[in-house]
């Protein structure tokens, strides 16, 4: 039902509700509270300073306003209770002043100061309050009030709407789940707690059950769906590749490369994440992969998130299988039409047998002959709509992931729901582990020795800042990347050569940077995060973050990763004047997964790792950490229903077209 159908509902207020998520009225019922508010007048005895107050009373004095700053204002008036007289401060709702004269009845919500007696107000409503109750609260945007949408989501409610029901009957009876459109009632109109969790619990479950069917789902028909049937895997050529690398595969790399032959040869086809942790050596494990699917006849597509990484890519593909006669070409968003169009040419007449870039592969105009595999590196940094569309190119390729973020099992779950996994835990023989120290900015000449120490030694360094240039914020307390540059010339720049690299750089620009330091013309490379993910210039033994209390532990991890590269000890030194006990666990392990259990306990799942969720992803009620004993259920259970005749039950129509048309889902 559309939303201005109701009753006092513009087309302003639709835009409003639309940023909200809301398109139908509909919508509003599972539009649910994000908490609740226990409207009762507070007993002031029972009250310490900055308490929670809720009081209600009459206006006993004129409310008088003051502006500051540019923009805020703040209103004070006289509150009495009848008991009570308390003086009231609320900021920035000037406008409500003629709404408030002497007299007018309200109820102050905010936090009490017994010192002088008085409230900081946090919300005004006109009225007393009559009984106690409870009140929902949501998520509402500026225009749109909470009594605005409580009014209209009661309307949505009276309309006897029809409820959808996810969850399908046998379950509903495992668990005793409450019915869904009480539930409904009961999220928005708590009566009780205990029923309010029960309605929770059978949401809750019902967002995570559909979710998990929908990865079920895929991961099932991704294993009927037929992919490339390659008559030969040339088990023998790819042995002699590997023996004449120039050092050992680890036993994790070459297992798998096993599991990747394996899932090459079945005539089903591939989706598999290969996660390691950074230096781990994924790179050649992709080689070995696209030589494979080259020796069968078939076209690689090789995407990595940046243009700098796929250069490096690139460059590290021409070495390897200089002696073979695989014709490698690099594609870029920036290369020149003419060279562009013979370059698509030669892909379209199978000239080329591997294509390195960045998402510039799957533009509309890339057409391969008979693509049989395609590589995303660091696969975690595409968007939904990326994977989905590279996925769609060609016949149906094999599709291998590769990430360097290790993820907590509780979220692998998830994200990765529908994927083969191989994980390398070893890292390559004769790595020392890099040596990480927390310095404040106090301990500068401390941090300029232990660099001047590397230098002398030939080797090489990077500094990380979280900013470009100071003005960016408006704040001088960060280091950014220009002023680092000028100190560093300062201490350095006699004998050693200083280079910068950030995003603002054009292309070119940093390309030759970054080729300069692969050479050692650069000695002390100043970045921003560009160089994050999978930059390898393995002559560099020191990392150097800047205020390394603005990334997050999984970031820095990352970062360190740069260095650390071959049989030279390495060092990470995080300058750091906050939040030293979060950044400690970065001092006392190198392992990527303990790593990440960390980030994910102190922030949760809402940003990790900059992995981007896909909007199905953002669960209104279930919390993957929280809920995680619900989340394998659910994964579970959905299986379960997957392989059972009840899913194929007519009942059951509206559920299977919900879960098999997804075609805007994240896989
Ligand atoms: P990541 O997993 O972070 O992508 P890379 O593939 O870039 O790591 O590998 C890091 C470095 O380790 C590269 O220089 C690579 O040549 C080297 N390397 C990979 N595997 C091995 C191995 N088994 N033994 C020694 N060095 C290796
Ligand atoms: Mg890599």
């Amino acid at each position: 039902m559309e939303l201005t159908s109701m009753k006092g509902l513009g087309p302003k207020s639709q835009v409003l509700l639309n940023k909200l998520g809301i398109y139908q009225v509909e919508d509003f019922m599972s539009y649910y509270p994000f908490r609740y508010e226990l409207i009762k007048r507070s007993n002031i005895s029972e009250l310490g300073d900055d308490s929670p107050i809720i009081m209600d009373g009459i206006i006993e004095s004129v409310p008088v306003i003051r502006y500051f700053h540019r923009r805020m204002d703040r209103m004070s008036f006289q509150l009495n209770s009848g008991t009570d007289l308390f003086g009231v401060t609320i900021f920035n709702r000037s406008y409500l002043k003629n709404k408030l004269p002497v007299g007018t009845k309200i109820t102050v919500l905010g936090k009490y100061k017994p010192k002088n007696h008085s409230i900081v107000a946090s919300d005004l409503r006109l009225g007393l309050i009559l009984q106690e109750h409870v009140e929902s609260v949501y998520h509402t945007t500026s225009g749109i009030s909470n009594k605005t949408l409580q009014h209209y989501i009661d309307l949505s409610l009276e309309q006897d709407l029809q409820v959808v029901d996810y969850i399908p009957q046998s379950l509903v009876e495992k668990y005793q789940f409450l019915e869904k459109r009480q539930s409904i009632l009961e999220i928005h109109h708590p009566t009780s707690l205990a029923k309010l969790k029960l309605a929770r619990r059978r949401l809750k479950y019902e967002e995570l059950f559909l979710y998990m069917l929908k990865m079920n789902y895929l991961r099932m028909t991704r294993r009927q769906n037929l992919g490339i049937v390659r008559d030969t895997i040339q088990d023998f050529s790819i042995q002699q590749f590997i023996d004449q690398l120039p050092f050992s595969l680890t036993v994790d790399q070459l297992r798998s490369i096993q599991d990747i032959l394996a899932d090459l040869k079945s005539p089903y086809q591939m989706n598999r994440l290969v996660q390691g942790d950074v230096g781990s050596g994924k790179t050649i494990v992709a080689i070995i992969a696209m030589f494979a699917n080259y020796l069968s006849g078939y076209q690689s597509a090789f995407m990595a998130p940046t243009e700098l990484l796929a250069r490096q890519h690139y460059q590290t593909l021409q070495t390897m299988l200089q002696d073979y006669e695989v014709k490698i070409a690099l594609l870029t968003g920036k290369q020149k039409a003419k060279e562009r169009r013979m370059l698509l040419q030669e892909l379209q007449t199978g000239k080329i047998d591997i294509l390195v870039g960045t998402h510039a592969l799957i533009s509309d105009d890339v057409q391969y002959v008979n693509l049989g595999l395609v590589i995303t590196d660091e696969q975690h940094r595409f968007g939904v709509q990326q994977r989905t569309c590279l996925r769609n190119k060609g016949v149906i390729p094999d599709i291998l992931s590769m990430s360097a973020t290790p993820i907590p099992r509780t979220f692998a779950l998830t994200v990765y729901g529908d994927m083969d996994v191989s994980n390398i835990h070893t890292k390559p023989e004769g790595r020392k582990e890099v040596m990480t120290l927390l310095k404040k900015s106090a301990d500068m000449k401390e941090v300029l020795t232990l660099m001047l120490e590397q230098l002398k030694q030939k080797h090489q360094i990077y500094v990380i800042s979280p900013l470009i240039e100071e003005e960016e914020e408006g704040t001088t307390d960060v280091s950014d990347v220009k002023t680092l540059a000028q100190n560093m010339a300062k201490a350095f720049g006699k004998y050693y050569k200083i280079g910068v690299l950030h995003g603002k750089l054009s292309a070119k620009e940093k390309e030759s940077v970054m080729e300069q330091y692969q050479r050692n013309e650069i000695q002390i490379l100043i970045s921003t995060t560009v160089i994050e993910v999978g930059v390898d210039v393995a002559n560099a033994t020191m990392m150097v973050i800047f205020d390394a209390y603005r990334f997050g532990l999984a970031t820095l991890h990352q970062l360190r990763g740069r260095v650390g590269r071959n049989e030279l000890q390495s060092y990470c030194l995080l300058i750091s004047d906050k939040e030293a006990e979060r950044l400690e666990v970065l001092t006392q392990t190198t392992d990527g997964f303990r790593i990440s259990e960390e980030d994910f306990r102190l922030r949760g799942s809402g940003d990790l790792f900059g992995v981007r969720q896909s909007g199905e992803m953002v669960f209104q009620l279930a919390d993957l950490k929280r809920d995680f004993s619900m989340v394998v259920k659910a994964k579970e259970d959905s299986w379960n229903f997957l392989n059972s005749k009840e899913y194929v039950n007519k009942k059951y129509d509206y559920l299977r077209k919900k879960v098999e048309s997804s075609s805007h889902f994240d896989s």
